[in-house]
């Protein structure tokens, strides 16, 4: 396999030197070719590559690729790169650097399997909906000795390392992008190569078997993606003094419950379901009760039960394993089956109604029967539980009967709660497995695999989490990229000129301005017992219309302007979602369960409640719990998380989905343009190529490559000795810059220095 590598890598286009040599060498016929091509875009919106057979200012005559030749505006043209560049590994080699060349030099990459392409200092990765031929120890061995040196996530992940230990520094990866773009892969090919470099404990391999829960537990079918995660994901990876892997912790973000109840036809709930369904061995099915996965409401209701080229039977084999090596014992590991069961079951119990008011009871069936059995309870209090609300009026309890749809919804929150619970004390039981020690000395590497932007037809609460998310992983990315950069250079008296950039602050005001922003004036009508998605809807445009990221639409719509493009969200279900409310009934019957899992479940909802003082509570109807909303929850675990990013090193993966059809082969312009610029790597590449990306303190460089100079310079202090290093090496005055602090580098300058050093 190793001669492969080298076939690979000899086959890839040559290296950024000897393009930009060819660049500037051969400027004559670089001229000549300019004039002869050029990119036109067809009315149904793709860009061709033709050939200008004349031209004046305003009116030129261009060749089709097909042989039509036609009479266009020469403005309507956009220059295209010589030849020579096709294909280069960084888009900053691009000569002209407009939509077209990047889209051309991105699809040309692909159609050779060459799927990582670099913009600047971001990793692009188009999905190649195929198995290629990039991955495996063979490889991680090439980038570990950086016999290869095209873009790669090894790469970037060996760069991660390597800055962790030079720096000292924790570093993050971030890797966005749409749903399907290839996120979780990627970040398991990150964790693939962290693992075979820092490994050795073993507690590499258990860090790589959390994948496969994870995925269970959390991922499921869409329209989108076979194996979509529903959750966000930061897994932070912690490495000792020697570089070795001690340990990892594991944080998710709002998970998609409603997904346990109800999902759309064509989709699947959680992929572990089916799996359970399909792969328990007899006794557990027994023990269980179990059934095929089509004798279930919550399941059935979609018409989807299997995935092409899935064996859900052969994948629970694997998800059992990987329990086992993560420590869950056989016995907790039975507890969540049959909580799986339980919440299956409890989808198939029903109601008769009783009286003409529409109240109802639980039908008394083999469905509330293994309900009560798998939980621990009787079936009275089950009934009771699911039918009945009690309240306090006065100074008296009293029960009230609900009717068929409320005691569907609770029916269906209890689901959703059991589901949700159970996710997290898996994650917990994980993380306490993967615990590091208290001497937690080292550095980490925190990958961070989160939901990119969704703007869909109908957009609901749940888009409007994501997409504020991801409005402050922009900010981040922005922050960054552009701003952290000419601020640097300005305190450091660098001449450099300011670039643009778009910044989303004002769309980050809308949500977060108190009291009159999207998620207080959200968090404030869902404490009205009387307020409806069309209050809240009203609310808003009283508030808000004049802010220029927000417009009031019809009925219950609005619109946010997002730094991604404009998305319209339905405030249907709104209130209901953000206060996610359990009914104390519903707690209390877990809590007088003796199956211990529903019992930790109830105390762990109990206590959230308790430690909620601080954010707005809910009380609606005098006998539901309180909590935090869940909008205000989300903000607080992304205000920690960006927290804990702004202390790291960040390195950025865009991944792109080249075509909705999750085909091998198929490249669509339009939606790859469209993803390239809802991410801003158009505006990094022009940014990265006229600055000076690399920089390094004097202190810093002369300590670190002082003692490769071979006359000591004429003073020791550190800006005498890095000119003098500087000097020694040759490094051309147009490749850095001396700052009042630091020293300024374009890319690729350090190199030389770095092989030194390591040489010596
Ligand atoms: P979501 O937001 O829905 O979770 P995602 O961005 O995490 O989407 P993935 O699940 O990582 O997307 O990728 C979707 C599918 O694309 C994978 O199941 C796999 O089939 C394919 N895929 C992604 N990356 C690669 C790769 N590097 N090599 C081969 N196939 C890939
Ligand atoms: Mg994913």
């Amino acid at each position: 396999e190793d001669e492969e590598v080298e076939a690979i890598a000899s086959s890839l286009p040559s290296s950024s030197k000897s393009h930009a040599d060819n660049r500037w060498g051969d400027t004559s016929s670089y001229a000549s070719k300019k004039k002869v091509q050029s990119w036109f875009q067809l009315p149904h919106g793709d860009w061709e590559l033709v050939k200008i057979l004349s031209s004046s200012a305003s009116e030129s005559v261009i060749s089709l690729s097909e042989g039509k030749v036609l009479k266009v505006k020469t403005d309507s043209l956009v220059q295209a790169n010589p030849e020579i560049l096709d294909g280069v590994d960084d888009l900053m080699q691009l000569s002209y650097l407009n939509e077209p060349t990047v889209l051309y030099n991105l699809q040309y990459r692909y159609n050779q399997n060459m799927i990582y392409t670099k913009a600047g200092p971001v990793l692009i990765a188009i999905n190649p909906f195929k198995k290629v031929h990039l991955y495996g120890n063979n490889y991680i061995e090439a980038y570990k000795r950086k016999s290869i040196e095209s873009p790669h996530v090894y790469a970037i992940t060996d760069i991660a390392l390597r800055e962790m230990t030079r720096d000292e520094v924790n570093q993050s990866i971030i890797i966005s992008g749409e749903s399907g773009a290839g996120k979780t892969e990627t970040a398991k090919i990150a964790m693939q190569y962290l693992a075979a470099l820092g490994g050795g404990s073993g507690i590499e391999y258990e860090i790589l078997k959390t994948n496969p829960i994870l995925e269970a537990f959390g991922n499921a079918k869409t329209s989108r993606n076979d194996n979509s995660s529903r959750f966000g994901k930061l897994i932070e990876i912690h490495f000792s003094e020697t570089g070795k892997i001690s340990g990892a912790k594991i944080q998710t973000f709002l998970l998609e419950k409603s997904r346990v109840v109800q999902c759309a036809e064509g989709e699947r709930s959680y992929h572990i379901f089916y799996q359970l369904c399909a792969g328990a061995p007899r006794i557990l099915k027994e023990k269980l009760n179990l059934r095929a996965a089509n004798e279930y409401k919550y399941l059935r209701q979609s018409s989807c039960f299997s995935i092409a080229g899935v064996d859900d039977t052969e994948q629970f084999r694997v998800v059992m394993d990987a329990l086992d090596i993560v420590h869950i014992c056989k016995e907790d590991q039975e507890s969540v089956f049959a909580m799986l069961a339980a919440v299956l079951w409890l989808g198939n119990t029903s109601f008769s109604v009783i009286d003409n008011e529409n109240h109802v009871e639980v039908v008394e069936d083999e469905s509330l029967t293994t309900v009560a059995k798998l939980l621990g309870c009787s079936t009275g209090q089950l009934n009771l539980a699911l039918s009945t609300r009690k309240m306090r009026v006065g100074n008296d309890n009293i029960v009230q009967k609900l009717t068929l749809s409320q005691a569907t919804d609770t029916r269906d929150a209890l689901a959703k709660s059991i589901y949700a619970c159970l996710f997290d004390w898996l994650v917990e039981q994980i993380n306490k497995s993967l615990a590091v020690g208290k001497r937690r000395t080292g550095r980490s590497i925190s990958i961070l695999d989160i939901y990119g932007f969704e703007s869909f037809d109908r957009n609901s609460f749940e888009q409007f989490c994501i997409n504020y998310a991801n409005e402050r992983l922009q900010q981040h990315f922005n922050r960054h990229l552009f701003k952290l950069e000419q601020e640097e250079y300005v305190q450091d008296g660098i001449d450099w000129a300011r670039v643009d950039f778009e910044d989303n602050q004002d769309c980050l005001n809308l949500f977060e301005k108190k009291p009159l922003g999207l998620l207080s004036l959200l968090d404030e009508e869902s404490k009205f017992p009387n307020a409806t998605d069309l209050t809240f809807a009203n609310k808003l445009k009283q508030h808000l219309h004049s802010n220029s990221c927000f417009r009031g639409d019809r009925g219950k719509s609005f619109t946010v302007n997002h730094y991604a493009g404009e998305v319209t969200y339905d405030t249907t279900g709104f209130l209901e979602k953000n206060r996610d409310l359990m009914h104390l009934d519903s707690i209390q019957l877990l809590s007088q369960c003796s199956c211990p899992l529903p019992q930790v479940f109830a105390s762990n909802m109990l206590t959230q409640s308790e430690k909620s003082v601080t954010g707005p509570l809910f009380k609606a109807g005098g006998a539901e719990s309180q909590k935090l909303s869940v909008a205000t929850k989300f903000k607080g675990q992304l205000f920690q998380l960006m927290q804990r990013l702004e202390s790291t090193t960040p390195h950025f993966i865009r991944c792109i989905k080249p075509n909705s059809l999750q085909s091998p082969g198929v490249y669509e312009q339009g939606l790859v343009l469209q993803q390239l610029r809802c991410c801003g790597v158009l505006e990094v590449v022009r940014i990265s190529r006229s600055g000076f990306p690399t920089r390094m303190s004097h202190q810093k460089f002369s300590r670190r490559y002082g003692f490769l100079l071979l006359e000591s310079a004429a003073s020791q202090d550190p800006l005498s000795v890095s000119v003098a290093i500087l000097q020694q090496f040759n490094v051309l005055p147009e490749m850095y810059q001396v700052g009042y602090t630091k020293l300024f580098f374009r890319t690729g300058q350090i190199g030389v220095l770095e092989d030194t050093r390591n040489r010596t």
